[in-house]
């Protein structure tokens, strides 16, 4: 039962890029301006989330690391609020505090004192202290009690760059926010709230966010580079379904490409942040539990979108 517990926590994370992206929804989803990351020891040693979101009331906190808690789900009918919100399973901080030692310090703005949560396996406290309105969550030692887990973990500095490209994907997505990163202390990402292009600055530099065109059709929004700003790969197209970065199905990316008609060499990919909203019956978020892959019902259709507006985000600008 116990074992059982701990290999199905780490179902739900099996890295601590894994905590990172379940944190920064939760503070997403919490309605955060800014959020603040923090990461030790390629995050096995800590991960660490600041929002100023709304916090979560003093007679809630103890049901937050509950398996299957969740303040997201309609309550007459039980139906995920997953058009709104990214999470909706209620196992995160459940998962967190299996396969690490999860801190959760929280104050919704209009309460006067904190509440501080320290959960680790099954053993819960919860005790009162001061803190600003938002909500500070914190990882350490994860994988500690996991050890075949551990063997298999990354080496930290690769962690590190995942969860930074990972940040960064967050930053191009949601570029009115303040966010920022640290890693072992040091600041590898900030961003002061802007447009998509000034997140393309944050990420890649001012040089590569001189040379992006605005995209702004109905359903589909951001930025693509105009066509001399291209590269081999398709590592910098990036896209978010409903406000979720996700892993772009290859019909899209050349969706965006076919846009391009003859203004791209072949084999060349350009760069672009392409935010998609979807009707909430038009896609499946669940097929994967990293919920990073979504699944499209009309997928025909999306494409033709994108390929649409690039096509007029191109013909608006004299190249
Ligand atoms: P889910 O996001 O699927 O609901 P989680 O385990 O990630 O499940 O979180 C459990 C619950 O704890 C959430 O539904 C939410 O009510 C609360 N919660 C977690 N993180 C935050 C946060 N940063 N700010 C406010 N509430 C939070
Ligand atoms: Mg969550």
């Amino acid at each position: 039962e116990h074992v059982a517990r701990l290999i199905a926590a780490g179902e739900v994370v099996s890295r601590p890029l894994d905590v990172v992206r379940e944190l920064v929804d939760n503070a997403l989803d919490a309605g955060a301006t800014r959020i603040e990351v923090d990461l030790d020891g390629g995050g096995l040693t800590l991960v660490q989330v600041r929002d100023n979101g709304g916090g979560i009331p003093a007679a809630f906190v103890e049901l937050a690391p509950l398996r299957h808690a969740t303040s997201k789900l309609a309550p007459d009918t039980g139906a995920a609020l997953h058009v709104t919100t990214l999470g909706f399973r209620g196992e995160a901080l459940w998962a967190a505090a299996q396969a690490g030692e999860l801190q959760l310090v929280t104050r919704p703005a209009a309460q006067v004192g904190a509440c501080e949560l320290l959960a680790c396996g099954d053993e819960v406290q919860v005790g009162r202290t001061s803190a600003p309105a938002g909500t500070t969550v914190t990882v350490r030692r994860l994988f500690a009690r996991l050890p075949a887990r551990l063997r298999t973990q990354a080496p930290p500095a690769t962690e590190a760059r995942e969860v930074t490209a990972l940040l960064g994907r967050y930053v191009l997505h949601w570029p009115g926010l303040h966010w920022r990163l640290c890693v072992d202390g040091e600041v590898r990402l900030t961003h002061a709230p802007a447009d998509h292009r000034g997140a393309v600055a944050s990420v890649y530099g001012p040089l590569n966010a001189n040379r992006v065109l605005a995209v702004a059709q109905a359903g589909v929004r951001g930025v693509v580079s105009r066509p001399e700003l291209t590269r081999p790969r398709r590592d910098r197209m990036h896209f978010s379904v409903n406000g979720r970065p996700v892993q772009a199905p290859p019909e899209l990316e050349r969706a965006v490409i076919e846009g391009y008609g003859e203004l791209l060499p072949a084999g060349a990919a350009p760069l672009c942040v392409l935010d998609l909203t979807v009707g909430p019956d038009e896609h499946n978020p669940n097929v994967h539990p990293a919920k990073q892959v979504v699944a499209l019902a009309d997928l025909g259709g999306v494409a033709a979108a994108v390929r649409a507006a690039v096509q007029g985000a191109l013909s608006r600008h004299p190249l």
